[in-house]
């Protein structure tokens, strides 16, 4: 308990050896318990009791990347693969807007057929139809160029999780054309550029030690991101991952109070893959600090077709069409979801 009250004091000057310490206590039950507490405090200081929605649209499952532990890496040949058109992403807005999204993220393989000026002329449709409405794309690792065409174009906000801030890690979950050293540099090109920017992990990915764990907390809290997205790695029946064993709930909880504490204002999502690995996911991700979720907002018939792990959850009350269920959900653990941009909060 000692390192929590350490934590709780001197978050800002935590070296990795305390961060260490600090992640051994994920199983104790006084020290998650004093950490969510006050996680949930600082969450409803900053943001009070809203939660956040985006509206998900996967429209593409196209990659030229073959990270070893997704569903839609290159080499999977069984991966049925799908593009929506840029009508049908039109049509997806629509329906998420009058379901009350105000935040449309794009998210995809690394797509050659979307080429920058389609991705542009994509942003420019979607933010005239939309104003109101805040962009957020998710489409991998582009030239600083590239950013800025989409920013200029009205792109607001831009997820690209680090996966993890250890070179050597980094190495045995990538092929050796991806290198951790573009990564970090496109996040911080991002920022530069004046995204809103998102950056993350999967906890328990396959050979991730409380090291690992520890670097990644250092590498966001100097990175400073906006948004950070975590969930327990779950393996893909058809990746070199099969057989490894999934991530920890616990352990992803605990870190969203961590995250919530290290960075007040951060935008936090109770992930989609804390939603599968846990029916109630989602309620726990909110209890414990996190202040977004982010329903599916892509085409029924090419939801299942987006599989990065197994058993990826795509209806119920992660489907955008069941906004109220999700709606009632939150309100009955004491929270509500707003129909609003849900910027960051300075
Ligand atoms: N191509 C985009 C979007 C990637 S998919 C990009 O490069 O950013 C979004 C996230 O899903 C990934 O960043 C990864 O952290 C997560 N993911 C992929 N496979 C997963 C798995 N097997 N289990 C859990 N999360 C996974």
């Amino acid at each position: 308990m000692e390192y929590v009250e350490r934590f709780l004091e001197h978050s800002a000057e935590f070296t990795k050896e305390e961060f260490i310490e600090l992640l051994k206590l994920a199983g104790n039950e006084a020290a998650v318990k004093r950490l969510a507490d006050e996680a949930v405090r600082i969450r409803k200081e900053v943001y009070g009791t809203a939660v956040f929605i985006r509206g998900l649209i996967e429209f593409t499952n196209y990659c030229k990347n073959d990270c070893y532990y997704c569903g839609i890496r290159r080499s999977n040949k069984n991966a049925s693969r799908y593009r929506l058109s840029e009508e049908e992403i039109l049509a997806c807005c629509a329906n998420g807007y009058a379901l009350g999204f105000r935040t449309f993220v794009l998210q995809g393989g690394e797509d050659p057929y979307y080429t920058d000026e389609r991705i542009v002329g994509l942003i420019r449709r979607i933010k005239a139809a939309y104003p109101d409405c805040a962009l957020t794309l998710s489409i991998g690792e582009k030239s600083y160029e590239s950013y800025r065409a989409f920013r200029e174009a009205g792109a607001d906000r831009y997820l690209l999780r680090h996966e993890t801030a250890t070179e050597d890690h980094y190495k045995s979950l990538h092929p050796k054309e991806m290198l951790l050293t573009v990564r970090k540099k496109c996040l911080y090109d991002l920022k530069e550029l004046g995204y809103q920017v998102g950056a993350g992990f999967m906890v328990g990915s396959p050979g991730q030690t409380l090291e690992h764990l520890a670097e990644d907390l250092l590498f966001l809290r100097k990175l400073q991101p906006q948004m950070v997205g975590i969930g327990p790695f779950i393996p893909h029946h058809d990746t070199p991952f099969a057989d490894e064993q999934a991530g920890s709930v616990q352990l992803t909880l605990f870190l969203l109070s961590v995250l919530r504490i290290l960075l007040p204002h951060v935008l936090l999502p109770a992930t989609t893959a804390l939603g599968t690995a846990d029916t109630a996911g989602r309620e726990k991700g909110i209890l414990v600090g996190a202040n977004v979720v982010m329903p599916n907002l892509s085409p029924v018939e090419n939801r299942k077709l987006y599989e990065l792990y197994d058993n990826k959850i795509c209806t119920g009350e992660e489907a955008a069409e069941s906004r109220e269920g999700l709606s009632r959900r939150m309100e009955a653990i004491g929270y509500e979801l707003v129909t609003d941009r849900g910027d960051y909060r300075e």
